[in-house]
């Protein structure tokens, strides 16, 4: 039996971290399960109609993402880890989440989208179109019968403000079911359909349909990346990329129109210091792009001019509040995917973090008396967290030894661009113990060589607190999540908690 003894410095020890003579007596123990007993005795059910909605979506911020990241939390505050919360984690409701697709048992961004705020389900690639579409199809796109509306319409008939945030592109799959109907969710510009043989004229793009379709124009809040999409690929944006759409316009000039054309106040912001200089009293609408494309992780983000997610976030809530009739919001955490999809688990983890800081500040901001909040993923990843490493551990840190006495990790993945197998230059396999580990651009291992890592088919956590959130427990699927926040907040045409 070989036993593997780490080389790095700095990893954590569960003696250096943890008192093991408080844990080591049983009263430490009875009595928090007996507190957290006390908790959900006094815990009372909100069953008034939700005046807001806020929901959170960590794009494929599977279950292992929410164990390792709390993980990560409290170690970077001294602790041990295992025993820190996320923010979202303390909410009094918790229930599992069945996130497969019509066509497909492992879910896409764009399916998965269709379901939890369209509250159906749809195929891989589309958004906002019943299953009867098929990916890419432009025709049945604009065939309205096939068109299903989301939260954000059904909250705007009822007189609610309605906001998208996200990391990703304000065109992006997860906020782009809140508002088009699209037979590819790779259409974020007219481009876009061109290249896939479409003709915009007949199946307009995503941006087109944000800027001018029904709900999109009427989205008081727009926050994210993905300028590009917006302007002609001959012109060069505030920060010099260049634009994407080929036919000459200029999709933030006709939003911008298109409000003072309805006497609203509207404002286009590209950096931070805009975005926080915002008169949010005296503004009606508000878009911000960040971004060319994606938002920067926030590790890698230049704090001067990328706003974090927390802001967008309070941003977004004070825009929204103004509205007598309360508001919806969509807050999407876009990176936690395009880090997995890189078995890039140090930015992963750390976009976790960052959405767990946006929910408590929205936590913070509102009351959970008359605003539900929701926080769930829509599909899972392959990383997992195994090995039997000691109480304590460095998360991103070696688990043990393996049967060829080699270091592994706690962190793998089942798939993606390191298999764990590769070997090096002189055929020799690859020894975790001489790489940069620690480094926040290591690609983590996987089993199954692929250039991309996928998406994972398991459940995923949804976590939620205010009016009706009791209804969101137990194990249901994916598209059950919309008619729970539409009955609490009493909008939409089925059940509500309204006409009870
Ligand atoms: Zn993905």
């Amino acid at each position: 039996m070989h036993q593997f003894t780490p080389r790095r410095t700095g990893l954590r020890t569960y003696a250096s971290t943890v008192s093991t003579s408080v844990e080591s007596r049983a009263p430490y123990w009875t009595l928090r399960a007996q507190q957290r007993l006390v908790k959900s005795l006094f815990a009372s059910q909100v069953r008034q109609p939700a005046k807001n909605v806020i929901m959170f979506l960590g794009d494929g911020m599977s279950i292992a993402t929410l164990t390792a990241a709390r993980m990560l939390l409290g170690q970077r505050q001294g602790l041990s880890g295992e025993e820190a919360q996320l923010s979202f984690e303390e909410f009094p409701n918790a229930g599992l989440s069945k996130t497969y697709c019509v066509d497909a048992q492992v879910g896409d961004s764009a399916c998965t989208s269709t379901a939890y705020l369209c509250g159906v389900k749809a195929n891989t690639g589309t958004m906002g179109v019943t299953a009867a579409l098929t990916r890419g199809d432009c025709d049945a796109q604009n065939n309205t019968a096939n068109h299903v509306d989301s939260i954000i319409k059904w909250a705007q008939d009822a007189g609610k403000a309605t906001g998208i945030v996200t990391t990703v592109t304000v065109t992006h799959a997860s906020p782009g079911g809140g508002y088009a109907h699209i037979a590819d969710r790779n259409w974020e510009s007219d481009a876009d359909v061109i290249a896939a043989g479409g003709d915009p004229a007949i199946c307009p793009d995503i941006a087109d349909q944000l800027v001018n379709g029904n709900p999109g124009r009427n989205i008081k809040v727009i926050l994210g990346g993905g300028r590009k999409m917006f302007l002609p690929n001959t012109t060069v944006d505030e920060e010099g990329a260049s634009g994407r759409r080929w036919d000459s316009r200029n999709l933030i000039s006709e939003w911008l129109d298109d409000k003072s054309d309805r006497d609203a106040t509207a404002s286009y912001v590209w950096n931070r210091d805009q975005l926080l200089a915002v008169d949010t009293e005296k503004t009606d609408y508000l878009l911000g792009l960040f971004e060319s494309s994606y938002m920067q992780y926030h590790l890698d983000a230049d704090n001067a001019t990328e706003p974090r997610l927390k802001e967008l976030t309070e941003v977004a809530i004070k825009m929204l509040e103004k509205n007598r009739d309360g508001y919806f919001l969509f807050v999407e955490g876009g990176k936690i995917d395009v880090a997995h999809h890189s078995t890039l688990a140090h930015k992963a983890l750390d976009e976790a973090i960052e959405l767990s800081e946006a929910v408590r500040v929205a936590h913070e901001l509102t009351d959970e008396r008359d605003t539900l909040i929701v926080v769930t993923a829509d599909h899972a990843h392959t990383m997992s967290l195994s090995g039997y490493a000691a109480r304590g551990n460095d998360i991103f840190g070696f688990a043990g030894s393996d049967s060829e006495s080699m270091p592994y990790q706690t962190l793998g993945y089942a798939n993606g661009p390191q298999p764990y197998l590769q070997t090096t230059e002189d055929g020799s396999r690859r020894n975790l113990a001489e790489v940069e580990t620690g480094d926040k651009e290591y690609e983590f291992p996987s089993m199954v060589p692929l250039f991309v890592e996928t998406h994972g088919g398991d459940d995923v956590a949804v976590l939620s607190r205010g009016p009706w959130s009791h209804l969101l427990t137990g194990v249901f699927e994916q598209n059950y999540i919309p008619h729970v926040m539409a009955y609490a907040a009493c909008v939409g045409n089925g059940l509500t908690a309204c006409h009870r």
